[in-house]
């Protein structure tokens, strides 16, 4: 990664977003740290990595709130200029029968998941194209690959940010931007620790590796694809999984 890269991560303040800011932050780029309940998690992580000579900087928005993100992107290109790379991981989970899903929660998991990452994409892709430069790095799940039981709305946010993702590589390519989507199998973090014993066994059954990914296994994919490494990977869904979807 470059040194002084501009990297912005949404729902930073814990689990596998605070994890991908960390390594940014560690490899010398300069990191927006995206926080909306738990800010406080986000300035306590941008203290401890500016201690350890990072450039980083806690950001406090709603991606569901379009004015918020134009506000939050502007103070990050005040500071350090235009985002280099953009990590869509902002999330949340909710588990419910088909039927018991209300409107409400239908349209909240989709307007995190998916306007969110609009909102996010739209605010930092005009200077992008301007520079015809750019990453973009959209958290998925396996979910959103083979459908989920009892998270029709999760599973079904998270297959439209992976078309989202495939349709704006096609458009953006031509304007030598990246845009691609990670889509993790069952990572332990808080959004899976509600999960009672026999659903975590079921879980690491049905994964040959036979255990759980960490948030440091998804931050490394993240790191590579905004990486020249992956300088000819555009469109691509990758799925760090221990083999639960292959
Ligand atoms: P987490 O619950 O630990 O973190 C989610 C983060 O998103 C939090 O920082 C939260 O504050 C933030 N967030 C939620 N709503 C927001 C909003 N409206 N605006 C801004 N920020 C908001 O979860 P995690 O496990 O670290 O998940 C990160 C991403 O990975 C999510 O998109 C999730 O769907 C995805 N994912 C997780 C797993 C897993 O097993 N943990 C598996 C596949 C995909």
């Amino acid at each position: 990664m470059k040194r002084d890269t501009v990297v912005l991560v949404t729902g930073a303040s814990r689990g596998i977003g605070r994890e991908t800011a960390r390594q940014f932050a560690l490899a010398g780029c300069r990191v927006g740290i995206q926080a909306l309940n738990r800010y406080d998690l986000a300035e306590q992580l941008a203290g401890e990595l500016s201690q350890a000579g990072c450039q980083v900087l806690a950001l406090q928005a709603d991606v569901r709130d379009r004015s918020q993100v134009d506000a939050m992107v502007a103070r990050l290109c005040q500071s350090w200029g235009p985002v280099d790379v953009l990590v869509n991981n902002a999330g949340i989970a909710q588990q419910k029968l088909f039927t018991d899903i209300s409107e409400q929660d239908w349209d909240l998991m989709f307007a995190v998941h998916v306007k969110g990452t609009f909102h996010c994409c739209q605010a930092v892709i005009p200077d992008m194209v301007r520079r015809q430069a750019g990453k973009i790095i959209n958290v998925s799940s396996i979910w959103g690959l083979t459908g989920a039981s009892c998270e029709v709305h999760y599973a079904a946010a998270k297959a439209a940010v992976i078309g989202l993702t495939k349709s704006l590589a096609k458009e953006l390519g031509p304007s030598h931007i990246q845009v691609n989507c990670v889509a993790p199998g069952v990572i332990e973090t808080d959004m899976i620790a509600g999960l009672d014993e026999p659903g975590r066994n079921e879980l690491l059954v049905q994964t040959p590796l036979g255990v759980m990914g960490s948030p440091a296994d998804i931050a490394h994919t993240i790191c590579f694809l905004a990486s020249d490494k992956a300088a000819f990977i555009t469109g691509q869904v990758i799925s760090p999984n221990g083999g639960f979807l292959i």
